[in-house]
Protein backbone atom coordinates (compact mmCIF):
# COMPACT_ATOMS: atom_id res chain seq x y z
CA UNK A 1 0.00 0.00 0.00
CA UNK A 2 1.43 3.60 -0.63
CA UNK A 3 0.32 6.91 0.87
CA UNK A 4 -0.61 10.11 -0.62
CA UNK A 5 1.13 13.59 0.85
CA UNK A 6 -1.52 13.87 3.85
CA UNK A 7 -0.69 10.31 4.94
CA UNK A 8 -3.82 8.34 3.41
CA UNK A 9 -3.43 5.46 2.01
CA UNK A 10 -3.97 4.70 -1.62
CA UNK A 11 -4.89 2.09 -4.44
CA UNK A 12 -3.18 1.24 -7.67
CA UNK A 13 -5.42 1.38 -10.36
CA UNK A 14 -5.61 -2.20 -12.46
CA UNK A 15 -6.04 0.17 -16.05
CA UNK A 16 -3.51 2.85 -15.55
CA UNK A 17 -1.45 0.83 -12.70
CA UNK A 18 -0.62 4.09 -11.10
CA UNK A 19 -2.29 4.89 -7.45
CA UNK A 20 -5.79 6.54 -7.81
CA UNK A 21 -6.30 9.33 -6.10
CA UNK A 22 -9.34 11.65 -5.57
CA UNK A 23 -9.04 15.07 -7.13
CA UNK A 24 -9.99 16.70 -3.61
CA UNK A 25 -8.08 14.80 -1.58
CA UNK A 26 -11.19 13.47 0.14
CA UNK A 27 -12.25 9.91 0.98
CA UNK A 28 -15.87 9.55 0.74
CA UNK A 29 -17.74 10.74 3.50
CA UNK A 30 -13.98 11.45 5.12
CA UNK A 31 -13.69 15.20 3.66
CA UNK A 32 -10.51 17.30 4.00
CA UNK A 33 -11.12 20.91 5.01
CA UNK A 34 -8.60 23.68 5.33
CA UNK A 35 -7.93 25.34 8.76
CA UNK A 36 -10.26 28.14 8.92
CA UNK A 37 -7.50 30.75 7.76
CA UNK A 38 -6.81 29.10 4.64
CA UNK A 39 -10.27 28.56 3.83
CA UNK A 40 -11.61 31.92 4.83
CA UNK A 41 -11.67 35.37 2.93
CA UNK A 42 -11.47 38.48 4.55
CA UNK A 43 -14.55 39.87 2.54
CA UNK A 44 -17.02 37.27 3.50
CA UNK A 45 -19.41 36.87 6.27
CA UNK A 46 -22.65 34.60 7.13
CA UNK A 47 -24.05 37.78 8.88
CA UNK A 48 -25.38 40.84 7.65
CA UNK A 49 -24.69 43.89 9.76
CA UNK A 50 -25.95 47.50 9.10
CA UNK A 51 -23.18 50.28 8.35
CA UNK A 52 -21.63 51.61 11.06
CA UNK A 53 -22.35 55.47 11.10
CA UNK A 54 -19.14 57.39 10.73
CA UNK A 55 -17.94 58.90 13.86
CA UNK A 56 -14.77 60.63 14.39
CA UNK A 57 -11.96 58.20 16.10
CA UNK A 58 -10.46 59.07 19.40
CA UNK A 59 -8.19 56.03 19.24
CA UNK A 60 -5.35 58.94 18.34
CA UNK A 61 -2.14 57.15 17.70
CA UNK A 62 -3.95 53.37 18.80
CA UNK A 63 -6.13 53.12 15.86
CA UNK A 64 -5.63 50.16 13.54
CA UNK A 65 -3.82 50.69 10.02
CA UNK A 66 -4.37 47.57 8.76
CA UNK A 67 -7.07 45.59 8.17
CA UNK A 68 -8.11 43.32 10.85
CA UNK A 69 -7.86 40.34 8.79
CA UNK A 70 -10.39 37.90 9.83
CA UNK A 71 -11.33 34.97 8.26
CA UNK A 72 -14.80 35.37 7.05
CA UNK A 73 -17.12 31.92 5.79
CA UNK A 74 -20.85 32.60 4.46
CA UNK A 75 -22.93 30.80 6.81
CA UNK A 76 -23.58 27.49 4.83
CA UNK A 77 -19.75 27.82 4.76
CA UNK A 78 -19.38 27.89 8.19
CA UNK A 79 -21.06 24.59 9.43
CA UNK A 80 -19.38 22.78 6.74
CA UNK A 81 -16.36 23.91 8.22
CA UNK A 82 -17.11 22.83 11.35
CA UNK A 83 -19.20 19.65 10.80
CA UNK A 84 -16.26 18.17 8.72
CA UNK A 85 -14.08 19.57 11.53
CA UNK A 86 -15.91 17.63 14.15
CA UNK A 87 -16.24 14.54 11.79
CA UNK A 88 -12.36 14.47 12.01
CA UNK A 89 -12.42 13.96 15.84
CA UNK A 90 -13.19 11.27 18.37
CA UNK A 91 -16.04 11.67 21.06
CA UNK A 92 -17.53 9.54 23.75
CA UNK A 93 -21.19 10.15 21.53
CA UNK A 94 -19.16 7.60 19.21
CA UNK A 95 -17.87 5.08 20.66
CA UNK A 96 -15.66 3.80 23.98
CA UNK A 97 -13.21 6.00 25.31
CA UNK A 98 -11.44 4.05 27.67
CA UNK A 99 -8.99 6.63 29.09
CA UNK A 100 -8.02 5.20 32.51
CA UNK A 101 -7.91 7.78 35.19
CA UNK A 102 -10.52 9.91 33.95
CA UNK A 103 -14.31 8.13 33.66
CA UNK A 104 -14.87 9.48 30.36
CA UNK A 105 -18.49 8.67 30.14
CA UNK A 106 -21.71 9.25 28.47
CA UNK A 107 -23.39 12.97 29.32
CA UNK A 108 -26.81 12.27 29.48
CA UNK A 109 -29.28 14.73 27.66
CA UNK A 110 -31.51 15.60 30.44
CA UNK A 111 -28.22 17.32 31.71
CA UNK A 112 -28.18 19.66 28.83
CA UNK A 113 -31.92 20.12 28.45
CA UNK A 114 -31.24 21.45 32.48
CA UNK A 115 -28.41 23.40 31.73
CA UNK A 116 -30.00 25.35 28.59
CA UNK A 117 -32.90 26.49 30.79
CA UNK A 118 -32.85 30.71 30.33
CA UNK A 119 -33.44 30.85 34.45
CA UNK A 120 -29.86 29.01 34.62
CA UNK A 121 -28.25 29.66 31.22
CA UNK A 122 -28.67 33.34 31.13
CA UNK A 123 -28.00 34.27 34.48
CA UNK A 124 -25.11 36.83 34.53
CA UNK A 125 -22.18 36.85 37.24
CA UNK A 126 -22.55 39.97 38.18
CA UNK A 127 -26.06 39.83 38.70
CA UNK A 128 -27.00 40.53 42.38
CA UNK A 129 -27.62 37.50 44.21
CA UNK A 130 -30.53 38.68 45.03
CA UNK A 131 -31.98 38.34 41.06
CA UNK A 132 -30.87 34.80 40.99
CA UNK A 133 -31.37 32.97 44.30
CA UNK A 134 -32.83 29.65 42.74
CA UNK A 135 -29.41 29.28 40.82
CA UNK A 136 -27.41 30.14 44.27
CA UNK A 137 -29.98 27.25 45.38
CA UNK A 138 -29.18 24.87 42.38
CA UNK A 139 -25.42 25.49 43.86
CA UNK A 140 -26.01 25.38 47.68
CA UNK A 141 -28.04 21.93 46.44
CA UNK A 142 -25.06 20.25 44.64
CA UNK A 143 -22.79 20.90 47.18
CA UNK A 144 -25.23 19.50 49.82
CA UNK A 145 -25.01 16.22 47.54
CA UNK A 146 -21.73 16.35 47.57
CA UNK A 147 -21.06 16.39 51.33
CA UNK A 148 -24.01 13.67 51.89
CA UNK A 149 -21.67 11.02 49.67
CA UNK A 150 -18.72 12.39 51.02
CA UNK A 151 -19.47 12.65 54.61
CA UNK A 152 -17.56 15.77 54.70
CA UNK A 153 -18.79 19.25 56.35
CA UNK A 154 -18.21 22.19 53.97
CA UNK A 155 -17.60 22.25 50.18
CA UNK A 156 -15.62 25.47 48.18
CA UNK A 157 -17.86 24.78 44.93
CA UNK A 158 -15.53 27.37 42.96
CA UNK A 159 -12.69 25.69 41.96
CA UNK A 160 -12.55 24.83 37.69
CA UNK A 161 -10.60 21.63 37.69
CA UNK A 162 -9.85 18.93 39.71
CA UNK A 163 -5.77 20.60 39.54
CA UNK A 164 -7.39 23.89 40.70
CA UNK A 165 -9.69 22.08 43.23
CA UNK A 166 -6.08 20.21 44.74
CA UNK A 167 -4.52 23.51 44.75
CA UNK A 168 -7.66 25.18 46.44
CA UNK A 169 -7.75 21.87 48.90
CA UNK A 170 -3.67 22.15 49.94
CA UNK A 171 -4.32 26.01 50.28
CA UNK A 172 -6.54 25.76 53.13
CA UNK A 173 -4.13 22.93 54.59
CA UNK A 174 -1.56 25.72 54.15
CA UNK A 175 -3.79 28.18 56.16
CA UNK A 176 -4.75 25.83 58.51
CA UNK A 177 -0.99 25.05 59.38
CA UNK A 178 -0.74 29.03 59.36
CA UNK A 179 -3.49 29.36 61.96
CA UNK A 180 -1.80 26.72 63.81
CA UNK A 181 1.38 29.01 63.42
CA UNK A 182 3.58 26.36 61.65
CA UNK A 183 5.07 25.92 58.44
CA UNK A 184 5.98 22.75 57.47
CA UNK A 185 7.72 21.97 54.32
CA UNK A 186 6.60 18.54 53.37
CA UNK A 187 4.12 16.60 50.86
CA UNK A 188 4.05 13.30 51.09
CA UNK A 189 2.81 12.17 47.17
CA UNK A 190 2.83 7.97 46.43
CA UNK A 191 4.78 7.53 43.26
CA UNK A 192 1.64 6.34 41.40
CA UNK A 193 0.06 9.98 41.40
CA UNK A 194 -1.78 11.93 38.93
CA UNK A 195 1.15 14.43 37.93
CA UNK A 196 -0.90 17.48 39.23
CA UNK A 197 -0.25 15.94 42.60
CA UNK A 198 3.35 16.84 43.05
CA UNK A 199 2.78 19.72 40.85
CA UNK A 200 0.24 21.44 43.06
CA UNK A 201 2.70 20.57 46.04
CA UNK A 202 5.17 22.15 44.51
CA UNK A 203 2.95 25.01 42.87
CA UNK A 204 2.08 25.75 47.08
CA UNK A 205 6.30 25.42 47.15
CA UNK A 206 6.16 22.75 49.52
CA UNK A 207 9.60 19.80 49.34
CA UNK A 208 7.67 17.12 47.59
CA UNK A 209 8.27 13.54 48.67
CA UNK A 210 7.67 10.12 47.61
CA UNK A 211 6.43 7.01 48.51
CA UNK A 212 7.39 4.15 46.84
CA UNK A 213 4.44 1.65 45.87
CA UNK A 214 4.19 -1.82 47.08
CA UNK A 215 5.14 -4.77 45.08
CA UNK A 216 0.73 -4.68 44.35
CA UNK A 217 0.57 -1.57 43.45
CA UNK A 218 -0.93 -0.31 47.06
CA UNK A 219 0.70 1.77 49.51
CA UNK A 220 1.92 0.53 52.66
CA UNK A 221 1.56 2.66 55.93
CA UNK A 222 5.39 1.71 57.11
CA UNK A 223 6.34 3.34 54.13
CA UNK A 224 4.06 6.61 54.85
CA UNK A 225 5.28 6.07 58.76
CA UNK A 226 8.53 6.08 57.61
CA UNK A 227 8.23 9.31 56.20
CA UNK A 228 6.49 11.18 58.50
CA UNK A 229 7.57 14.02 60.62
CA UNK A 230 6.41 17.35 62.10
CA UNK A 231 7.98 18.77 59.26
CA UNK A 232 5.58 16.84 57.03
CA UNK A 233 2.08 18.97 56.16
CA UNK A 234 0.06 16.57 54.35
CA UNK A 235 -0.15 13.02 52.31
CA UNK A 236 -1.59 13.51 48.61
CA UNK A 237 -3.48 9.93 48.13
CA UNK A 238 -5.75 8.44 45.31
CA UNK A 239 -8.29 6.11 46.48
CA UNK A 240 -9.28 3.76 44.44
CA UNK A 241 -5.28 4.70 43.12
CA UNK A 242 -4.14 5.14 39.59
CA UNK A 243 -3.63 1.28 39.30
CA UNK A 244 -7.39 0.89 39.83
CA UNK A 245 -6.57 -0.81 43.14
CA UNK A 246 -8.45 0.11 46.76
CA UNK A 247 -6.25 1.32 49.42
CA UNK A 248 -7.33 -0.99 51.71
CA UNK A 249 -4.72 0.43 54.52
CA UNK A 250 -6.39 3.68 53.99
CA UNK A 251 -7.73 4.49 57.54
CA UNK A 252 -4.45 3.63 58.76
CA UNK A 253 -2.33 5.52 56.77
CA UNK A 254 -4.73 8.82 57.62
CA UNK A 255 -4.49 7.71 61.34
CA UNK A 256 -0.92 7.99 61.16
CA UNK A 257 -0.93 11.32 58.88
CA UNK A 258 -3.24 12.82 62.12
CA UNK A 259 -0.63 11.39 64.05
CA UNK A 260 2.17 13.46 62.77
CA UNK A 261 -0.11 16.99 62.73
CA UNK A 262 0.07 16.57 59.04
CA UNK A 263 -3.79 16.67 56.95
CA UNK A 264 -4.63 13.82 54.39
CA UNK A 265 -5.78 15.36 50.79
CA UNK A 266 -7.27 12.63 48.80
CA UNK A 267 -7.60 13.23 45.30
CA UNK A 268 -11.36 12.04 44.73
CA UNK A 269 -10.84 12.31 40.74
CA UNK A 270 -11.81 8.10 40.88
CA UNK A 271 -14.33 8.85 43.09
CA UNK A 272 -16.68 6.94 40.30
CA UNK A 273 -15.45 3.78 42.12
CA UNK A 274 -16.74 4.15 45.51
CA UNK A 275 -19.84 7.07 45.62
CA UNK A 276 -22.54 5.29 47.15
CA UNK A 277 -20.55 2.81 48.78
CA UNK A 278 -17.97 4.59 50.87
CA UNK A 279 -17.71 8.03 52.33
CA UNK A 280 -14.04 9.50 52.52
CA UNK A 281 -14.85 11.65 55.74
CA UNK A 282 -15.21 8.33 57.03
CA UNK A 283 -11.69 7.02 55.98
CA UNK A 284 -10.16 9.95 57.79
CA UNK A 285 -10.07 12.66 54.50
CA UNK A 286 -9.95 15.65 55.12
CA UNK A 287 -9.65 17.54 51.65
CA UNK A 288 -10.54 15.83 48.70
CA UNK A 289 -11.96 17.39 45.29
CA UNK A 290 -14.40 15.73 43.25
CA UNK A 291 -14.01 16.31 39.36
CA UNK A 292 -17.57 16.81 38.01
CA UNK A 293 -16.59 16.42 34.64
CA UNK A 294 -15.50 12.67 35.54
CA UNK A 295 -17.82 11.22 38.01
CA UNK A 296 -20.89 13.22 37.35
CA UNK A 297 -21.17 13.13 34.00
CA UNK A 298 -20.47 17.00 32.73
CA UNK A 299 -19.53 16.86 29.52
CA UNK A 300 -15.32 16.47 29.62
CA UNK A 301 -12.13 16.78 26.97
CA UNK A 302 -10.87 18.95 24.47
CA UNK A 303 -10.08 21.69 27.56
CA UNK A 304 -13.59 21.68 28.14
CA UNK A 305 -15.07 23.58 31.24
CA UNK A 306 -14.25 21.39 34.15
CA UNK A 307 -15.78 22.08 37.89
CA UNK A 308 -13.55 20.93 40.65
CA UNK A 309 -15.27 21.53 43.89
CA UNK A 310 -13.25 20.33 47.28
CA UNK A 311 -15.10 18.85 50.26
CA UNK A 312 -13.72 19.68 53.38
CA UNK A 313 -13.34 18.11 57.00
CA UNK A 314 -14.72 19.99 59.64
CA UNK A 315 -10.97 20.62 61.02
CA UNK A 316 -10.89 22.59 57.45
CA UNK A 317 -14.42 23.57 57.14
CA UNK A 318 -12.88 27.12 58.87
CA UNK A 319 -10.66 27.46 56.07
CA UNK A 320 -12.73 27.17 53.05
CA UNK A 321 -12.33 29.38 50.05
CA UNK A 322 -15.28 32.02 50.09
CA UNK A 323 -18.26 31.28 48.28
CA UNK A 324 -18.65 27.98 50.31
CA UNK A 325 -21.43 25.83 50.97
CA UNK A 326 -22.22 24.52 54.64
CA UNK A 327 -24.60 22.85 56.75
CA UNK A 328 -26.21 24.87 59.03
CA UNK A 329 -27.37 23.40 62.45
CA UNK A 330 -30.78 22.25 61.28
CA UNK A 331 -28.96 20.17 58.27
CA UNK A 332 -30.05 22.92 55.94
CA UNK A 333 -27.41 23.63 52.89
CA UNK A 334 -26.07 27.34 53.26
CA UNK A 335 -24.31 29.51 50.48
CA UNK A 336 -21.63 31.55 52.24
CA UNK A 337 -20.50 34.36 50.54
CA UNK A 338 -18.13 36.15 52.73
CA UNK A 339 -17.05 34.74 56.30
CA UNK A 340 -18.44 37.72 57.73
CA UNK A 341 -21.82 37.31 56.59
CA UNK A 342 -20.98 33.86 59.01
CA UNK A 343 -20.07 35.41 61.62
CA UNK A 344 -16.98 33.16 61.06
CA UNK A 345 -13.61 33.99 63.04
CA UNK A 346 -11.27 31.84 60.60
CA UNK A 347 -8.78 32.80 58.39
CA UNK A 348 -9.44 31.39 54.78
CA UNK A 349 -7.25 32.11 52.12
CA UNK A 350 -9.35 34.24 50.14
CA UNK A 351 -11.50 33.20 46.57
CA UNK A 352 -9.90 30.26 44.41
CA UNK A 353 -11.78 31.67 41.68
CA UNK A 354 -14.19 35.15 40.64
CA UNK A 355 -17.76 34.40 40.60
CA UNK A 356 -19.21 31.02 42.15
CA UNK A 357 -17.52 28.23 39.47
CA UNK A 358 -19.05 26.86 36.24
CA UNK A 359 -22.54 26.97 36.88
CA UNK A 360 -23.54 25.34 33.62
CA UNK A 361 -21.65 22.06 35.13
CA UNK A 362 -23.20 22.75 38.87
CA UNK A 363 -26.45 22.24 36.84
CA UNK A 364 -25.70 19.32 34.81
CA UNK A 365 -24.46 17.32 37.65
CA UNK A 366 -27.20 18.29 40.20
CA UNK A 367 -29.72 16.83 37.06
CA UNK A 368 -27.40 13.46 37.05
CA UNK A 369 -27.55 12.86 41.09
CA UNK A 370 -31.51 13.75 40.91
CA UNK A 371 -32.14 11.76 38.50
CA UNK A 372 -30.14 8.78 39.75
CA UNK A 373 -30.85 9.29 42.86
CA UNK A 374 -28.52 7.36 46.13
CA UNK A 375 -29.38 4.11 45.17
CA UNK A 376 -28.70 5.30 41.38
CA UNK A 377 -25.23 6.38 41.97
CA UNK A 378 -24.31 3.59 43.84
CA UNK A 379 -25.59 0.99 41.16
CA UNK A 380 -23.04 3.17 38.57
CA UNK A 381 -20.32 2.90 40.63
CA UNK A 382 -21.13 -1.04 40.81
CA UNK A 383 -21.82 -1.32 37.18
CA UNK A 384 -18.62 0.29 36.73
CA UNK A 385 -16.19 -1.72 38.50
CA UNK A 386 -18.33 -4.69 37.43
CA UNK A 387 -17.27 -3.33 34.02
CA UNK A 388 -13.70 -3.32 34.80
CA UNK A 389 -13.61 -6.91 35.98
CA UNK A 390 -15.08 -8.22 33.05
CA UNK A 391 -12.66 -6.37 30.69
CA UNK A 392 -9.41 -7.62 33.08
CA UNK A 393 -11.73 -11.15 32.97
CA UNK A 394 -11.90 -10.83 29.45
CA UNK A 395 -7.92 -9.98 28.29
CA UNK A 396 -6.20 -11.25 31.49
CA UNK A 397 -5.05 -14.51 29.21
CA UNK A 398 -3.93 -13.09 26.23
CA UNK A 399 -2.65 -9.15 28.26
CA UNK A 400 -0.14 -9.12 31.36
CA UNK A 401 -1.41 -8.15 34.44
CA UNK A 402 1.55 -6.68 36.43
CA UNK A 403 -0.36 -6.71 40.22
CA UNK A 404 -1.79 -10.54 39.61
CA UNK A 405 -5.10 -11.46 38.85
CA UNK A 406 -6.24 -9.24 41.93
CA UNK A 407 -9.96 -7.69 42.13
CA UNK A 408 -9.64 -4.56 40.64
CA UNK A 409 -11.99 -1.29 40.87
CA UNK A 410 -13.02 0.83 37.98
CA UNK A 411 -9.90 0.24 35.60
CA UNK A 412 -8.03 -2.21 34.66
CA UNK A 413 -4.26 -1.82 34.60
CA UNK A 414 -2.05 -3.91 31.92
CA UNK A 415 1.87 -3.69 31.28
CA UNK A 416 3.41 -4.49 27.89
CA UNK A 417 5.26 -7.86 28.74
CA UNK A 418 2.84 -9.49 26.93
CA UNK A 419 4.83 -7.75 23.72
CA UNK A 420 8.08 -8.92 25.02
CA UNK A 421 9.36 -10.21 21.67
CA UNK A 422 7.17 -8.88 19.18
CA UNK A 423 8.78 -5.87 18.66
CA UNK A 424 5.45 -4.34 19.15
CA UNK A 425 4.93 -1.06 21.93
CA UNK A 426 2.57 0.21 24.02
CA UNK A 427 2.62 3.34 21.57
CA UNK A 428 2.50 0.78 18.87
CA UNK A 429 -0.40 -0.83 20.01
CA UNK A 430 -2.21 2.00 21.16
CA UNK A 431 -2.49 3.54 17.51
CA UNK A 432 -2.99 0.03 16.14
CA UNK A 433 -6.61 0.37 18.22
CA UNK A 434 -7.24 3.82 16.35
CA UNK A 435 -7.52 1.92 12.88
CA UNK A 436 -10.02 -0.41 15.18
CA UNK A 437 -12.28 2.43 15.69
CA UNK A 438 -11.47 2.92 19.50
CA UNK A 439 -9.63 5.89 21.14
CA UNK A 440 -6.89 3.95 22.91
CA UNK A 441 -6.78 3.43 26.41
CA UNK A 442 -4.52 5.91 29.02
CA UNK A 443 -0.86 4.70 27.71
CA UNK A 444 2.41 4.84 29.95
CA UNK A 445 0.67 5.92 32.93
CA UNK A 446 1.39 5.18 35.96
CA UNK A 447 4.88 4.96 35.99
CA UNK A 448 5.38 2.44 37.93
CA UNK A 449 3.95 0.10 35.75
CA UNK A 450 6.54 -0.43 32.63
CA UNK A 451 4.40 0.08 29.00
CA UNK A 452 1.12 0.66 31.22
CA UNK A 453 -2.26 0.28 29.24
CA UNK A 454 -4.76 1.85 31.74
CA UNK A 455 -8.27 0.53 30.93
CA UNK A 456 -11.54 2.52 31.98
CA UNK A 457 -14.89 1.04 30.58
CA UNK A 458 -16.85 3.04 32.99
CA UNK A 459 -20.72 2.16 33.48
CA UNK A 460 -22.12 3.36 30.67
CA UNK A 461 -20.66 0.84 28.03
CA UNK A 462 -23.17 -1.73 27.40
CA UNK A 463 -22.02 -5.76 27.58
CA UNK A 464 -22.25 -5.81 23.60
CA UNK A 465 -19.93 -2.97 23.25
CA UNK A 466 -17.44 -4.21 25.80
CA UNK A 467 -17.33 -7.63 23.86
CA UNK A 468 -16.44 -5.48 20.64
CA UNK A 469 -13.76 -3.85 22.18
CA UNK A 470 -12.46 -6.95 24.06
CA UNK A 471 -12.54 -8.59 20.59
CA UNK A 472 -10.96 -6.01 18.84
CA UNK A 473 -8.14 -6.03 21.48
CA UNK A 474 -7.66 -9.72 20.95
CA UNK A 475 -7.49 -9.50 17.75
CA UNK A 476 -4.86 -7.21 17.83
CA UNK A 477 -2.75 -9.20 20.61
CA UNK A 478 -2.75 -12.39 18.00
CA UNK A 479 -1.70 -10.35 15.08
CA UNK A 480 1.39 -9.41 17.58
CA UNK A 481 2.03 -12.06 18.61
CA UNK A 482 1.96 -13.47 14.66
CA UNK A 483 5.16 -11.20 14.16
CA UNK A 484 3.26 -8.50 12.64
CA UNK A 485 5.43 -6.03 14.43
CA UNK A 486 4.99 -3.70 10.68
CA UNK A 487 1.52 -3.25 10.51
CA UNK A 488 1.57 -2.22 13.84
CA UNK A 489 4.32 0.48 13.27
CA UNK A 490 2.34 1.79 10.40
CA UNK A 491 -0.91 2.59 12.41
CA UNK A 492 -3.51 4.47 12.42
CA UNK A 493 -4.03 3.82 8.84
CA UNK A 494 -7.34 4.74 8.73
CA UNK A 495 -7.23 7.60 10.75
CA UNK A 496 -7.93 11.37 9.05
CA UNK A 497 -3.77 11.92 9.80
CA UNK A 498 -1.10 9.24 10.71
CA UNK A 499 1.17 9.49 13.19
CA UNK A 500 2.18 12.79 14.57
CA UNK A 501 5.45 14.08 15.61
CA UNK A 502 4.12 14.19 19.32
CA UNK A 503 7.49 15.22 20.71
CA UNK A 504 8.14 18.23 18.58
CA UNK A 505 4.52 19.10 19.17
CA UNK A 506 4.58 19.42 22.94
CA UNK A 507 8.28 20.90 22.61
CA UNK A 508 7.60 22.96 19.89
CA UNK A 509 4.18 24.20 19.94
CA UNK A 510 3.26 26.65 17.01
CA UNK A 511 0.41 28.34 18.97
CA UNK A 512 0.04 31.53 16.29
CA UNK A 513 -1.42 31.14 12.60
CA UNK A 514 1.88 33.06 10.49
CA UNK A 515 0.10 31.84 6.93
CA UNK A 516 2.50 29.27 6.87
CA UNK A 517 2.79 25.35 6.99
CA UNK A 518 5.55 24.42 9.95
CA UNK A 519 6.66 22.47 7.10
CA UNK A 520 7.39 25.24 5.14
CA UNK A 521 8.75 27.95 8.10
CA UNK A 522 10.98 24.97 9.06
CA UNK A 523 12.48 25.17 5.34
CA UNK A 524 12.75 29.20 6.17
CA UNK A 525 14.88 28.55 9.19
C1 LIG B 1 -8.03 13.94 36.12
C2 LIG B 1 -7.24 13.77 37.33
C3 LIG B 1 -6.73 14.89 38.02
C4 LIG B 1 -6.82 16.31 37.52
O1 LIG B 1 -8.10 16.75 37.22
P1 LIG B 1 -8.36 17.86 36.09
O2 LIG B 1 -9.80 18.15 36.20
O3 LIG B 1 -7.94 17.26 34.80
O4 LIG B 1 -7.50 19.06 36.44
C5 LIG B 1 -6.06 14.65 39.20
N1 LIG B 1 -5.87 13.40 39.67
C6 LIG B 1 -6.33 12.30 39.02
C7 LIG B 1 -6.10 10.94 39.60
C8 LIG B 1 -7.02 12.45 37.82
O5 LIG B 1 -7.46 11.37 37.17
Amino acid sequence: MTMNSIGRPTAPSATTGTDVETFTGNRGLDIEDGLIFEVGRNDVTGVDVPETPKVASRLGAHARKTPIDLPGLKEPETMRHYVRLSRQNYAIDLGVYPLGSCTMKHNPRLNEKMARLPGFADVHPLQPLATVPGAIELIADCGRWLLELTGMSSVAMSPKAGAHGEACGMMAIKAALTARGESRSIVLVPESAHGTNPATAALLGYKVVAIPAREDGTVDVEAVKAKLSSDVAALMLTNPNTCGLFERDIVAIAEAVHEAGAYFYADGANFNAIMGKVRPGDLGVDAMHINLHKTFSTPHGGGGPGAGPVVLSEKLAPFAPVPFVRFDADGKAEFIETRKQAGDTATPFGRIAAFHGQMGMFVRALAYMMSHGSDGLKQAAEDAVLNANYVKARLKDVMSLPFGDRHVMHEALFDDSFLEGTGVTTLDFAKAMIDEGFHPMTMYFPLVVHGAMLIEPTESESKAGLDQFVGALRSLVARAKAGDAESFKAAPIHAPRRRLDETRAARHPILKWTGERPEQQEAAE
